[in-house]
């Protein structure tokens, strides 16, 4: 088993991995920037080292300072998280030239999966059902045009390197696609370095299903079942549920296999995300992430699977600790991401400081999360805060339990985007559970609306 690992992230995923290391009696060592010197992730590690400024040092992104951390501090791995420098081939390559093991896949791995119009290839090989698109990236306006009248309207101009929904345009007729196609490979370019796009199809009011699998190095690759993220706004996750209400048991076992199918046919090592779009009765594969999600604590509530000490053990050349058989679904699990947020303006990030804080607690309720009273909310980061975590036996039970954690939940200081929770929590749509992605379109004003009409506007207090 390893003996010490640097955690190269900030925030409430640092704390998480902190946790799980603590576990296996692993010793933590963290990296900070000046601006997060009185982070909690700092406070908890045994070791803290700071990288230097966002400014000046490039923060979390400086691969060289991490890696001299490492080094100095004699870590024998490097936990990415998620975000910063999770998914980046030349850190992973970085890490293993210098002898450090990159907790995740091979940097060969995420080079593939990361360039999706190349990752829709493999799968279409290896006999999984990719959404009806290009063959390959398009590199023309009339190439685009050409393949949009093929699919049929409406399409999807993506960029091969996406991620967190930026460099996607949609085409509604002829007539779009060549300002779809333009604005996505701008804005591809200027987000990714990389202006490559491909076409799809654009499924109408789709679900967002995704499968959490694992893999160890000796080729073992199970599911852990499936997570649906389908409230999002702008194509970002708000909220996740565990298991997907809707999706029945043959369709469950199909999609299991495809993500263990689609898995193997990458080489895939450690812990991953194959998504999917769930369109009826069909779906679709659209990517697949190569590192630990966000919303991986609904799988670990409703599997009983610590994912983050699984990805321990996996770096460590261990076997998996449990086979497919033994993955068993329990009850149902919901998690918030609730963000610093003005959502009056547009969602707009709103740093500053937590004046007073109290976390829910009580039965079925996990939060994970970096607060304090007193602690500041950085301009430089995502406004992600923290996350709400519940499990119940049933989904009613989750639903309730939901409510009561946010209610029970006060962060003074700072506007946050709880009561919009709250009130999805208790949207006839949602409680249904037959909604798509298009629900924060389709009810996010009505969110709104509701809120304002509670005095939300005038609230100094979230
Ligand atoms: P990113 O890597 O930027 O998150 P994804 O390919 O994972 O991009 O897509 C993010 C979200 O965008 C999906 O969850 C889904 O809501 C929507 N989406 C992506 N592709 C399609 C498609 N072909 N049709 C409909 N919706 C899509």
């Amino acid at each position: 088993m390893l003996k010490r690992v640097l955690i190269a992230n900030r925030g409430e995923i640092a704390v998480r991995i902190q946790r799980a290391c603590r576990d296996l009696n692993i010793d933590t060592v963290a990296v900070y920037t000046e601006s997060d010197r009185d982070s909690l992730h700092t406070m908890l590690a045994d070791k803290a080292v700071c990288i230097g400024t966002e400014a000046a040092d490039n923060g979390y992104l400086n691969m060289q300072n991490l890696i001299e951390a490492a080094v100095l501090t004699g870590c024998e791995a490097i936990h990415p998280g998620f975000g910063f420098l999770s998914e980046s081939p030349a850190f992973a390559a970085a890490c293993e030239e210098n002898g450090i093991r990159f907790i995740g896949p091979s940097a060969e791995t995420i080079r593939l999966l990361g360039d999706k119009a190349q990752a829709r290839d493999t799968m279409k090989k290896a006999g999984v059902q990719v959404v009806p698109g290009s063959d390959g990236p398009v590199d023309t306006v009339a190439e685009a045009e050409r393949i949009a009248g093929q699919l049929g309207f409406p399409v999807l101009v993506k960029a091969s390197a996406g991620g967190g929904g930026r460099g996607m345009r949609i085409a509604r007729d002829e007539t779009q696609v060549r300002t779809a196609f333009l604005e996505a490979k701008t804005e591809a370019g200027s987000s990714f370095g990389d202006d490559t796009v491909y076409l799809e199809k654009l499924i109408s009011h789709p679900r967002h299903v995704e499968f959490q699998i694992l893999a160890d190095e000796e080729g073992h690759v199970i599911h852990l079942g499936e997570r649906n993220c389908s409230i999002q706004r702008r194509n970002q996750k708000m909220l996740e549920e565990a298991p997907d209400w809707n999706l029945s048991e043959e369709m469950r076992t199909r999609m299991g296999q495809d993500a263990v199918r689609a898995a193997k046919a990458a080489g895939y090592r450690n812990a991953g995300t194959v998504e999917f779009i769930v369109d009826g009765e069909n779906y679709y594969f659209i990517e697949m992430n190569t590192r630990l999600q966000v919303e991986h604590p609904v799988t670990e509530m409703v599997t009983g699977v610590d994912l983050v000490r699984e990805q321990l053990r996996i770096a460590s050349g261990l076997p998996l600790s449990l086979r497919q058989e033994d993955v068993h679904i329990n009850g149902h699990a919901i998690e918030c991401r609730i963000c610093a947020e003005d959502v009056f303006r547009d969602y707009a990030p709103v740093p500053g400081q937590v004046e007073f804080l109290h976390l829910p607690a009580g039965a079925g309720v996990r939060v994970d999360s970096a607060l304090y009273s007193g602690c500041g909310i950085s301009p430089f980061y995502d406004s992600m805060i923290c996350k709400l975590i519940v499990h119940g036996d049933t989904r009613l039970e989750a639903v309730r339990r939901m409510r009561r954690a946010l209610g029970e939940t006060i962060i003074q200081g700072l506007k946050t985007t709880l009561p919009i929770h709250h009130l999805i929590l208790y949207h006839k749509a949602f409680l249904r559970g037959k909604y798509d992605t298009g629900f924060m379109e389709q009810f996010g004003q009505e969110l709104l609306d509701m809120y304002e009409a509670a005095g939300g506007k005038n609230e100094s207090i979230s």
